[in-house]
Protein backbone atom coordinates (compact mmCIF):
# COMPACT_ATOMS: atom_id res chain seq x y z
CA UNK A 1 0.00 0.00 0.00
CA UNK A 2 1.41 3.55 -0.87
CA UNK A 3 2.17 6.03 2.07
CA UNK A 4 2.96 9.15 0.39
CA UNK A 5 -0.83 10.41 1.14
CA UNK A 6 0.59 10.31 4.74
CA UNK A 7 2.51 13.56 4.03
CA UNK A 8 0.58 16.69 3.16
CA UNK A 9 2.17 18.21 0.40
CA UNK A 10 2.55 22.00 -0.28
CA UNK A 11 2.85 22.85 3.13
CA UNK A 12 6.48 22.03 3.84
CA UNK A 13 8.32 25.05 3.05
CA UNK A 14 6.47 27.31 5.07
CA UNK A 15 8.55 25.73 8.08
CA UNK A 16 11.42 24.83 6.36
CA UNK A 17 12.15 28.65 5.58
CA UNK A 18 10.83 30.07 9.45
CA UNK A 19 13.39 26.96 10.61
CA UNK A 20 16.20 28.72 7.99
CA UNK A 21 15.37 32.45 9.43
CA UNK A 22 15.85 30.88 13.04
CA UNK A 23 19.16 29.43 11.93
CA UNK A 24 20.29 32.93 10.95
CA UNK A 25 18.71 34.51 13.56
CA UNK A 26 20.79 32.28 16.23
CA UNK A 27 23.81 32.98 13.91
CA UNK A 28 23.18 36.69 14.35
CA UNK A 29 23.04 36.67 18.32
CA UNK A 30 25.59 34.17 19.00
CA UNK A 31 28.17 36.27 16.97
CA UNK A 32 27.16 39.81 18.74
CA UNK A 33 27.42 37.55 22.13
CA UNK A 34 30.76 36.12 20.61
CA UNK A 35 31.80 39.91 19.82
CA UNK A 36 30.98 41.47 23.50
CA UNK A 37 32.09 38.54 25.40
CA UNK A 38 35.69 38.22 23.05
CA UNK A 39 37.85 40.91 25.12
CA UNK A 40 36.68 39.77 28.57
CA UNK A 41 37.76 35.87 27.52
CA UNK A 42 40.97 37.37 25.83
CA UNK A 43 41.79 38.96 29.48
CA UNK A 44 41.32 35.52 30.95
CA UNK A 45 42.90 33.30 28.33
CA UNK A 46 43.97 34.15 24.35
CA UNK A 47 42.91 30.77 23.36
CA UNK A 48 38.98 31.16 25.32
CA UNK A 49 37.44 33.45 22.05
CA UNK A 50 38.78 30.45 19.82
CA UNK A 51 37.30 28.13 21.80
CA UNK A 52 34.11 29.87 21.81
CA UNK A 53 34.14 30.68 18.28
CA UNK A 54 34.78 27.11 16.86
CA UNK A 55 31.71 25.62 19.43
CA UNK A 56 29.36 28.78 17.99
CA UNK A 57 30.82 27.16 14.61
CA UNK A 58 29.74 23.65 15.09
CA UNK A 59 26.21 24.20 16.60
CA UNK A 60 25.83 26.84 13.33
CA UNK A 61 26.82 24.06 10.58
CA UNK A 62 25.55 21.37 12.58
CA UNK A 63 21.98 22.75 12.74
CA UNK A 64 21.92 24.07 8.96
CA UNK A 65 23.45 20.50 8.01
CA UNK A 66 19.58 19.79 9.64
CA UNK A 67 17.58 22.18 7.06
CA UNK A 68 20.51 20.67 4.42
CA UNK A 69 19.21 17.18 5.53
CA UNK A 70 15.38 18.24 5.39
CA UNK A 71 15.52 19.74 1.62
CA UNK A 72 17.54 16.69 0.37
CA UNK A 73 14.91 14.72 1.79
CA UNK A 74 11.62 16.56 0.38
CA UNK A 75 13.52 16.67 -2.40
CA UNK A 76 14.24 12.94 -2.78
CA UNK A 77 17.46 12.89 -2.93
CA UNK A 78 19.19 9.81 -1.36
CA UNK A 79 21.19 10.62 1.48
CA UNK A 80 22.62 8.87 4.37
CA UNK A 81 20.24 7.59 7.07
CA UNK A 82 21.97 9.49 9.69
CA UNK A 83 20.69 12.77 7.72
CA UNK A 84 17.30 12.23 7.88
CA UNK A 85 17.77 11.33 12.02
CA UNK A 86 19.68 14.56 12.60
CA UNK A 87 17.08 16.71 10.31
CA UNK A 88 14.37 15.24 12.16
CA UNK A 89 15.93 16.13 15.73
CA UNK A 90 16.45 19.65 14.26
CA UNK A 91 12.95 20.40 13.26
CA UNK A 92 12.22 19.38 16.87
CA UNK A 93 14.89 21.53 18.39
CA UNK A 94 14.17 24.43 16.53
CA UNK A 95 10.10 24.10 16.54
CA UNK A 96 9.59 26.65 19.01
CA UNK A 97 12.00 29.54 17.71
CA UNK A 98 10.33 29.00 14.18
CA UNK A 99 7.02 30.16 16.01
CA UNK A 100 7.80 32.22 17.19
CA UNK A 101 9.10 33.98 14.27
CA UNK A 102 6.16 32.80 12.32
CA UNK A 103 4.35 34.49 14.54
CA UNK A 104 6.39 37.93 14.19
CA UNK A 105 5.47 37.81 10.69
CA UNK A 106 2.16 37.06 10.77
CA UNK A 107 1.85 33.57 9.44
CA UNK A 108 -1.34 31.45 11.47
CA UNK A 109 -0.06 29.39 13.68
CA UNK A 110 -2.39 26.27 12.32
CA UNK A 111 -0.27 26.73 9.18
CA UNK A 112 2.97 26.13 11.00
CA UNK A 113 1.37 23.77 12.80
CA UNK A 114 0.39 21.88 9.08
CA UNK A 115 3.66 22.78 8.00
CA UNK A 116 5.63 20.96 10.93
CA UNK A 117 3.53 17.87 11.13
CA UNK A 118 4.23 17.49 7.05
CA UNK A 119 7.78 17.68 7.68
CA UNK A 120 7.97 15.37 10.71
CA UNK A 121 5.82 12.48 8.70
CA UNK A 122 7.85 13.01 5.83
CA UNK A 123 11.31 12.40 7.82
CA UNK A 124 9.95 9.82 9.83
CA UNK A 125 8.59 8.07 6.96
CA UNK A 126 12.24 8.52 5.64
CA UNK A 127 13.87 6.49 8.46
CA UNK A 128 11.80 3.51 7.27
CA UNK A 129 11.09 2.67 11.01
CA UNK A 130 9.67 -1.19 11.08
CA UNK A 131 8.07 -2.50 14.46
CA UNK A 132 6.17 -5.14 15.81
CA UNK A 133 2.35 -5.00 15.60
CA UNK A 134 2.01 -4.47 19.47
CA UNK A 135 4.59 -1.82 19.70
CA UNK A 136 2.54 0.51 17.90
CA UNK A 137 -0.22 2.81 19.47
CA UNK A 138 -2.73 4.64 17.63
CA UNK A 139 -3.75 7.72 19.81
CA UNK A 140 -6.82 10.06 19.40
CA UNK A 141 -8.85 12.60 21.35
CA UNK A 142 -12.25 11.90 22.82
CA UNK A 143 -13.82 14.24 20.45
CA UNK A 144 -13.50 11.12 17.93
CA UNK A 145 -16.06 9.73 19.68
CA UNK A 146 -19.76 9.98 18.53
CA UNK A 147 -21.36 12.63 21.43
CA UNK A 148 -24.63 10.77 21.91
CA UNK A 149 -22.85 7.38 22.33
CA UNK A 150 -23.24 5.90 25.86
CA UNK A 151 -20.46 3.44 25.50
CA UNK A 152 -17.12 4.56 27.84
CA UNK A 153 -14.89 4.05 25.07
CA UNK A 154 -12.00 6.05 26.72
CA UNK A 155 -11.57 3.32 29.49
CA UNK A 156 -11.36 0.42 27.06
CA UNK A 157 -11.91 0.98 23.30
CA UNK A 158 -13.40 -2.96 23.10
CA UNK A 159 -16.53 -0.88 24.87
CA UNK A 160 -17.13 0.69 21.35
CA UNK A 161 -20.18 -1.86 19.51
CA UNK A 162 -18.81 -0.61 16.40
CA UNK A 163 -22.38 0.72 14.95
CA UNK A 164 -20.63 3.19 12.58
CA UNK A 165 -22.01 5.84 14.14
CA UNK A 166 -18.24 7.45 14.67
CA UNK A 167 -14.39 6.58 13.51
CA UNK A 168 -13.99 4.38 16.99
CA UNK A 169 -15.39 1.91 15.63
CA UNK A 170 -12.93 2.00 12.56
CA UNK A 171 -10.29 2.13 14.79
CA UNK A 172 -11.03 -0.51 16.79
CA UNK A 173 -11.50 -2.80 13.47
CA UNK A 174 -7.73 -1.66 12.51
CA UNK A 175 -6.88 -2.95 16.52
CA UNK A 176 -8.19 -5.91 15.32
CA UNK A 177 -7.00 -6.59 12.10
CA UNK A 178 -3.49 -5.38 12.99
CA UNK A 179 -2.99 -6.12 16.85
CA UNK A 180 -2.21 -3.29 17.95
CA UNK A 181 -3.07 -0.75 20.77
CA UNK A 182 -5.75 2.13 20.62
CA UNK A 183 -6.20 4.83 23.37
CA UNK A 184 -9.01 7.38 23.13
CA UNK A 185 -7.50 9.95 25.21
CA UNK A 186 -9.84 12.72 27.10
CA UNK A 187 -6.34 14.87 27.47
CA UNK A 188 -2.87 15.60 27.41
CA UNK A 189 -1.99 14.28 30.59
CA UNK A 190 -4.20 10.89 30.07
CA UNK A 191 -2.18 10.51 26.28
CA UNK A 192 1.03 10.97 28.08
CA UNK A 193 -0.10 8.68 30.66
CA UNK A 194 -0.88 6.40 28.01
CA UNK A 195 2.02 6.30 25.96
CA UNK A 196 4.25 5.88 29.72
CA UNK A 197 2.05 2.60 29.74
CA UNK A 198 1.78 1.18 26.11
CA UNK A 199 5.64 1.65 25.68
CA UNK A 200 5.31 1.50 22.28
CA UNK A 201 8.27 2.35 19.95
CA UNK A 202 6.07 4.17 17.32
CA UNK A 203 2.58 6.29 17.34
CA UNK A 204 0.16 7.25 15.16
CA UNK A 205 -1.74 10.04 16.24
CA UNK A 206 -5.35 11.37 15.09
CA UNK A 207 -5.80 15.19 16.18
CA UNK A 208 -6.16 18.87 15.04
CA UNK A 209 -3.12 20.59 14.57
CA UNK A 210 -2.06 21.79 17.77
CA UNK A 211 -2.32 18.24 19.91
CA UNK A 212 -0.67 16.50 17.14
CA UNK A 213 2.49 19.31 17.45
CA UNK A 214 2.74 19.37 21.18
CA UNK A 215 2.15 15.70 21.32
CA UNK A 216 5.19 14.86 18.68
CA UNK A 217 7.04 17.51 20.92
CA UNK A 218 6.10 15.40 24.04
CA UNK A 219 6.99 12.26 22.95
CA UNK A 220 9.98 12.88 20.60
CA UNK A 221 12.33 11.22 20.40
CA UNK A 222 9.59 8.22 19.81
CA UNK A 223 8.52 8.28 15.97
CA UNK A 224 5.02 9.52 15.69
CA UNK A 225 3.40 9.89 12.18
CA UNK A 226 0.78 12.48 12.33
CA UNK A 227 -2.49 12.29 10.80
CA UNK A 228 -4.88 15.79 10.90
CA UNK A 229 -8.79 15.07 12.13
CA UNK A 230 -11.51 16.69 10.21
CA UNK A 231 -13.93 18.99 12.27
CA UNK A 232 -16.74 19.52 10.19
CA UNK A 233 -19.22 20.05 13.38
CA UNK A 234 -16.21 22.46 14.89
CA UNK A 235 -13.29 22.19 16.99
CA UNK A 236 -13.32 19.04 19.63
CA UNK A 237 -16.61 17.85 18.48
CA UNK A 238 -17.48 14.64 16.61
CA UNK A 239 -14.54 14.82 14.69
CA UNK A 240 -13.22 12.51 12.09
CA UNK A 241 -10.34 10.98 10.43
CA UNK A 242 -9.47 9.43 7.00
CA UNK A 243 -9.18 6.39 8.02
CA UNK A 244 -7.04 5.63 4.96
CA UNK A 245 -4.36 7.84 5.65
CA UNK A 246 -4.40 5.86 9.36
CA UNK A 247 -3.92 2.27 7.53
CA UNK A 248 -1.38 3.82 5.63
CA UNK A 249 0.69 5.41 8.56
CA UNK A 250 -0.09 2.30 10.56
CA UNK A 251 1.20 0.47 7.12
CA UNK A 252 4.43 2.08 7.11
CA UNK A 253 5.98 1.11 10.78
CA UNK A 254 4.37 -2.48 10.30
CA UNK A 255 7.45 -5.34 9.55
CA UNK A 256 5.22 -7.24 6.66
CA UNK A 257 2.26 -5.33 6.54
CA UNK A 258 1.11 -7.99 3.65
CA UNK A 259 1.19 -10.65 5.97
CA UNK A 260 -1.90 -9.17 7.60
CA UNK A 261 -4.17 -9.01 4.70
CA UNK A 262 -3.26 -13.32 4.60
CA UNK A 263 -4.10 -13.54 8.18
CA UNK A 264 -7.53 -12.00 7.22
CA UNK A 265 -8.24 -13.82 4.47
CA UNK A 266 -7.57 -17.20 5.55
CA UNK A 267 -9.71 -16.33 9.17
CA UNK A 268 -12.62 -15.24 6.82
CA UNK A 269 -12.67 -18.06 4.63
S1 LIG B 1 -18.84 3.42 16.58
FE1 LIG B 1 -18.64 2.84 18.73
S2 LIG B 1 -18.09 4.71 19.81
FE2 LIG B 1 -18.87 5.32 17.78
S3 LIG B 1 -21.07 5.71 18.13
FE3 LIG B 1 -20.89 3.57 17.49
S4 LIG B 1 -20.70 2.39 19.41
FE4 LIG B 1 -20.31 4.55 19.91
Amino acid sequence: METKEVVSRPKKRIFIALVSVAIFVAALVCYGLWQIMRPGLAEISTVLPKILGMVIIVLIVGLSAGVVGIVLAILGIPTLHFFYRWAWHVINFLFHPATFIGGMVHIPKEIIEQSFIAVNNHLVLKQHIKVPAERILILTPHCIQKDTCVFKVTRNINNCHQCGGCGVGSLLGLSHKYGLHVVISTGGTLARQAVRQARPKAIVAVACENDLTSGIQDVFPLPVLGVLNERPNGPCFNTRADMTKVEDAIRTFLINPDSYEDKNDKSNH
